[in-house]
């Protein structure tokens, strides 16, 4: 655990995330208007996004189902009764003058995420709730010199605000929370995850103590829009809480901005208590009530996690830890390789995906999403390794062309007669010509200087172009020495 140095002894970080997630839904929370990103502003609001008087919010099952999805996933407990409150306040970009959310009834409680550090270390942080809200709508202040412009299309979209406790102790490891986040929510399906558009955001709460003393005053800082940033702002903040506690003074809890140009925080307002709010349940909607049998029905479509993949390819496929964990970082990978070791040696089709392929994806630029080489063309390829229709070596040549072209692999090593040549009396041919060019090292080598073995194989392998079997070559040498 990495502490902060002060002029006092060391400090340690409390970090507490609250993620908000957005559903990956098409239609909002409480209405059927589209959700799709980029669209004209103000083309997908409906009567009820709008705050009409008289609207009545409607609540989406769907978005339901993946709340639960989600807190299934994060071992959570799921509760069967939750409770719609508005959360008010005033704010231009929220015409109801509330924001339906959950408060002290949310449908998902107490849960956990397991984080693997880089130095093999693992932690477990503790997921306080998630609860179901509405997104807000969206203030333009770059469109006019004079005048702020509302796009309401945001206003309405179904968003999980997932709170984790204060268990977090360094900027990397809440950046290593977000990691884990994002992956689960992408496996499952219930988020995209895109930092970049905003579907993904996070608030860190960040205060300092001395180490294993009582809890510290927090900041809240708001809005960080990408796991660097997450990162830079903590450690920002909390070098400042340092240096003020330090030089005698108090920290007054409070909602802070990161300025990434910058690298630092400001305040953008004192802390307002939840009481401030005038929470209270919103008589438009009733309590929401599950059944036992929806959630379990969500449980038995729940994939494979992360967490669980991994530790499959360690002790079923006999996978390295470093491999596993490289193969179940991102859904598309995990598919890749699933595919392709559907019908091969698992360790050869990793060792191939994570070496070869990968190698060539990044020298190209491209995501695995993007590989130029499909699944199915890949594993035909390692199955030709493995019955020995071509060599390990020869197989990297047809690979550079399958990357270039996207073609099977069987049609390349045909159309240039890469098989390789498993018919003893061809290789048995080549070997003699290669004794007999060489009787000078013929005679060294039965004197006594066993190295020169390696120059015969590589003569031979020459000759053929890589084509002939190795093993074979290896054993009609020995018996002609
Ligand atoms: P609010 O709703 O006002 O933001 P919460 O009680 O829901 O307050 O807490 C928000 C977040 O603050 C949680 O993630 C929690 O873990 C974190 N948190 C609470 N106390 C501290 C603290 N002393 N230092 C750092 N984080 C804290
Ligand atoms: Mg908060």
């Amino acid at each position: 655990m990495s502490l902060i140095k002060g002029n006092t002894g060391e400090w340690e970080m409390v970090i507490g995330l609250e993620v908000h997630a957005q559903v990956n839904s098409n239609s909002k929370l409480f209405s059927g208007a589209s959700t799709h990103f980029g669209a004209e502003p103000n083309t997908q609001v409906s009567l009820v996004d709008a705050a009409m008087p008289g609207m009545l919010p409607v609540l989406n099952e769907f978005c339901v189902e993946q709340a639960v999805r989600t807190g299934l996933a994060l071992k959570a407990q799921i509760n069967l009764k939750s409770i719609f409150d508005r959360k008010n306040y005033f704010y231009p970009d929220l015409p109801q003058g509330y924001q339906i959310s959950q408060f002290s009834h949310p449908i998902i409680g107490k849960g956990k995420i397991i984080l693997d550090m880089p130095g093999g270390e693992k932690r477990e942080i503790g997921i306080t709730r998630l609860h179901l809200e509405q997104d807000a709508g969206k203030s333009l202040h770059d469109q006019s010199p004079s005048s702020t412009f509302i796009d309401l299309n945001r206003s309405g979209i179904a968003l999980m605000e997932i709170v984790s406790e204060p268990d977090l102790r360094t900027a990397e490891e809440a950046g290593e929370y977000m990691k884990k986040m994002r992956q689960i929510l992408r496996y499952i399906g219930t988020c995209d995850g895109d930092m970049e558009k905003g579907s993904m955001r996070c608030d860190a709460n960040v205060s300092v103590r001395k180490p294993g003393g009582k809890l510290g005053t927090r900041c809240e800082i708001k809005n960080l829009n990408s796991i660097k940033n997450i990162i830079k702002a903590i450690e920002y903040e909390a070098a400042r809480q340092v240096e003020i506690i330090e030089g005698g003074g108090e920290i007054r809890q409070e909602t802070r901005l990161f300025d990434p140009d910058k690298n630092e925080t400001r305040t953008m307002r004192s802390k307002e208590d939840a009481h401030d709010y005038r929470y209270f349940p919103d008589p438009d909607l009733y309590p929401l009530v599950l059944t036992q049998e929806f959630v379990d029905k969500i449980k038995k479509t729940l994939p494979e996690l992360p967490d669980e993949k991994r530790e499959r390819y360690v002790r079923e496929m006999k996978l390295s830890e470093y491999d596993a964990a490289v193969l179940t970082a991102e859904k598309e990978t995990t598919e890749y390789f699933e595919e392709v070791a559907k019908k091969t040696d698992p360790k050869l089709a990793a060792n191939w995906i994570t070496a070869e392929l990968f190698g060539r994806l990044n020298k190209a630029g491209l995501g695995i999403a993007q590989s130029p080489v499909s699944a199915a063309n890949t594993s035909s390829l390692v199955s030709m390794i493995q019955d020995n229709t071509i060599s390990g070596k020869i197989a990297k040549q047809v690979f550079d062309i399958m990357f270039e072209t996207g073609d099977d692999p069987k049609t390349i090593v045909k159309n240039h007669g890469l098989e390789q040549v498993t018919d003893t009396g061809a290789i048995e041919k080549i070997v003699d010509e290669v004794l007999a060019a060489n009787p000078d090292k013929v005679a060294e080598y039965k004197g006594g200087k066993d190295k020169l073995f390696g120059f015969f194989v590589g003569q031979v392998m020459k000759i053929s172009g890589g084509k002939v079997n190795p093993a074979m070559v290896n054993d009609l040498l020995k018996k002609k020495l």
